[in-house]
């Protein structure tokens, strides 16, 4: 089963920190083991370990991380660098192939990502050759890349849930 992690580039602490925290959380929801931030941002850190005392799992957020040892590190551990941009390969066209990848870490920008990150990555992929969101492009390709099994996923050591339900919120504390 491929095991996943996301390294967030490009961040500005004082522009993106929503939309990196949302990263994180889409990352988590969507089956992934944790998230490097190439920026010194403790809210998002914080944030995201918040969401993980509560609802489970032992996603990571590690801040300050230097992208390029970053990428070098995964690779020379023998892991898969997977880059998401408009200009890269059809998903559909390489989805296969990547499932084969025991480990990908799975690399997002911000506004203009650096043009060395197209030659370090292993692959460069598209979602949609459309220009969308760092979000959008993350969920989808995790949900291609574990094929919907992350889905109904359990987190563990939550201490809250929700009880699915057709109308109202329902949740058990655990
Ligand atoms: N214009 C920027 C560039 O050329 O690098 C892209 C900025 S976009 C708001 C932020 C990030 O969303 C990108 O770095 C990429 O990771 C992701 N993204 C946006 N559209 C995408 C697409 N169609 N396919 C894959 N990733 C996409």
């Amino acid at each position: 089963m491929t095991r996943a992690a996301v390294l967030r580039i490009g961040h500005r602490p004082e522009r993106d920190q929503r939309v990196t925290t949302h990263v994180g959380l889409t990352a988590r929801a969507l089956g992934a083991e944790g998230m490097y931030l190439a920026a010194a941002d403790h809210g998002v850190v914080q944030s995201i370990s918040d969401v993980v005392n509560r609802w489970g799992g032992n996603f990571f957020c590690q801040d300050n991380v230097k992208w390029r040892r970053c990428i070098h590190e995964w690779k020379e551990h023998g892991g898969t660098v997977v880059h998401l941009t408009m200009y890269g390969l059809d998903l559909p066209d390489i989805i296969g192939e990547i499932r084969k990848k025991e480990r990908l870490l799975i690399i997002v920008g911000a506004e203009k990502v650096p043009g060395e990150i197209f030659g370090l990555a292993d692959f460069n992929v598209a979602i949609t050759g459309q220009p969308h969101s760092e979000i959008s492009s993350l969920a989808i390709f995790l949900d291609h890349v574990f094929s919907g099994n992350e889905l109904t996923r359990e987190f563990s050591d939550a201490k809250i849930r929700i009880i699915p339900s057709k109308a109202g919120k329902k949740t058990e504390d655990l």
